[in-house]
């Protein structure tokens, strides 16, 4: 048993992240995101996934990068190249 460092609830199957020095204990991923998980610096969500970096800023995507003024990122799907990559995953499926 352990309480979780962001709701307080105690639960038997809490678990522990270690980030650097500091070990956080969570009840569940919900209250780990909400600790952990940095901020998009354009729209304020939670990046969860690898998001997209640039200047010591955080982003969710490239759209919001660029809508910040970071101008050297692309999004799968973005552009010639990105498409290509789409229409060879759908013809693997098939
Ligand atoms: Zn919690
Ligand atoms: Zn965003």
């Amino acid at each position: 048993m352990a309480i979780c460092d962001v709701c307080g609830n105690e639960y038997d199957k809490s678990f522990e992240i270690r980030r650097g020095p500091v070990t956080y204990t969570f009840d569940c991923f919900e209250c780990a995101i909400h600790r952990l998980a940095p901020q998009c610096a354009h729209c304020a969500c939670r990046v969860i996934g690898h998001g997209v970096e640039s200047e010591g800023q955080i982003y969710c995507c490239a759209n919001c990068a660029r809508k910040q003024g970071v101008t050297d990122v692309a999004d799968r799907g973005d552009g010639p190249s990105g498409l290509g990559e789409i229409g060879r995953a759908a013809g693997q499926g098939l």
